[in-house]
């Protein structure tokens, strides 16, 4: 990104860069593409400033006063604060001193309305580090848990393979793969090829673990599928459900069910909403309970738990959808070292080749569709999630039959 002359700071770009380097840095390389479009600066709570290259915004989300003195507030709309609000505190107090404009600065949260004392010049470190990365090459991808929900994330999977870098192995964060370069492993393959003890020894961590994380290369920079145990067995019936559950911002749910049977595959999704759920809920039971002892694969412990809420909320047993759940990720990581980054299912069900109709969508956009659904009950977008949600259940049953395949042979 080496001709920027303005950067945009904002709110959103501060709170990524504090995640993710990278991600903040996509975000900008998007702004600078598409042009630079500032928010309105005259509503009264929008400050802006230039400083040194960069055009920093940010956004007050009402005054109040406080104890006499007005005091601006940002609403974080979470329970607790946490490093990156005071940060984002600090941020704002740095904009508002270079508008020679100061003022008290709290925060509020889901219970709270409390006074931060900010740092400025942890502020001003933050923008000269943001200025550096924004100025150079695009940075390698630092893999976590939130890039499951990220638009960047096949981007980002992109890159590091292509590149074989060491943040595409499971199981290495940001510290086990500074480790590694310490001890002069630059890629996926050189680790593929190490000594587990050595490995251990680097990294201190077990060697049984080092194991893992050298055949985790190997699958990688082989895209086989390495088997680590035999022993779990897949049920293999003629029919099958297979579940799968998104959420709204709020408590409303829309649980989609795939029925297999001998002749035909039948998709059904029932919506519970927060404030009406008992009919949908009925509904939902006597469509899986139509073959009472069919199992119902599913994808980790979320689904498990939603029906474990209603099954509570309704005060109905639902011992028999519990006990008919077989959770596919637990088989899998169990069982399996795959060529994938995360085990997430999309990740997973696209190594057996399974394509999403909807491929840019993920679980997180799903999230805000069936809020904003919910707010406009536009059945075009209902149908966008319930075809996503389609495709995750048959994603289901795309691995199941593969795994089933493989472990039901020994
Ligand atoms: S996918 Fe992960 S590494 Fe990539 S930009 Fe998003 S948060 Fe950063």
């Amino acid at each position: 990104m080496e001709e920027i002359e303005t950067i945009l700071i904002n709110e959103e770009i501060l709170k990524s860069f504090i995640s993710c380097h990278r991600k903040a840095f996509l975000i900008e390389e998007e702004i600078q593409r598409n042009g630079i479009s500032l928010p309105d600066l005259d509503d009264g709570r929008t400050f802006a400033a230039n400083y040194v290259g960069m055009q920093l915004v940010v956004k007050v989300d009402e005054f109040v006063t406080i104890d006499g003195e007005k005091t601006a507030v940002l609403d974080i709309r979470s329970k607790t604060i946490r490093e990156r609000h005071k940060i984002l505190a600090s941020f704002l107090a740095f904009i508002m001193s270079l508008n020679e404009f100061d003022m008290a600065i709290a925060i509020k949260t889901t219970e709270e309305l409390r006074r931060i004392y900010p740092r400025k010049e942890k502020a001003e470190r933050l923008l000269s580090s943001m200025k550096e990365v924004f100025s150079g090459p695009s940075p390698h991808p630092t893999f976590s848990f939130a890039c499951r929900n990220c638009p960047f994330h096949n981007d980002c999977v992109k890159f590091a393979s292509e590149k074989g870098d060491i943040s595409m192995i499971n199981g290495v964060g940001q510290g086990r793969k500074k480790a590694l370069e310490k001890a002069g492993y630059s890629n996926v393959k050189e680790i593929s090829r190490a000594n587990p003890e050595t490995l251990s020894k680097y990294m201190g961590i077990s060697v049984a673990q080092a194991e893992k994380i050298v055949l985790q290369a190997r699958s990688v920079s082989t895209s086989k599928w390495f088997l680590i145990d035999k022993n779990k067995k897949v049920p293999d019936r003629t029919t099958e459900y297979f579940f799968d559950v998104e959420k709204a911002a709020d408590e409303t749910y829309l649980l989609g069910v795939l029925l297999k049977t001998k002749k035909k595959t039948v998709y059904k999704y029932f919506i519970l909403l927060e404030e009406e759920w008992e009919e949908e809920w009925e509904n939902f039971l006597n469509f899986v309970k139509l073959h009472p002892r069919s199992p119902i694969y599913h994808y980790d412990v979320f689904d498990r738990n939603v029906i474990e809420k209603f099954g509570f909320l309704s005060h109905k047993s639902v011992k028999n959808v519990l006990n008919r759940l077989e959770d596919l990720y637990a088989i899998i990581t169990h069982s399996f070292i795959l060529p994938v980054r995360f085990y997430s299912l999309k990740d997973v069900a696209r190594t057996v080749g399974f394509e999403w109709r909807l491929e840019d969508l993920n679980g997180y956009e799903a999230m805000k569709l069936l809020t904003e659904w919910k707010e406009k009950r536009d059945e075009e977008i209902l149908e966008k999630i319930a075809m996503y949600n389609e495709d995750d259940c048959r994603a289901l049953l795309a691995v199941k039959e593969k795994i089933g395949k493989i472990l039901n042979s020994y």
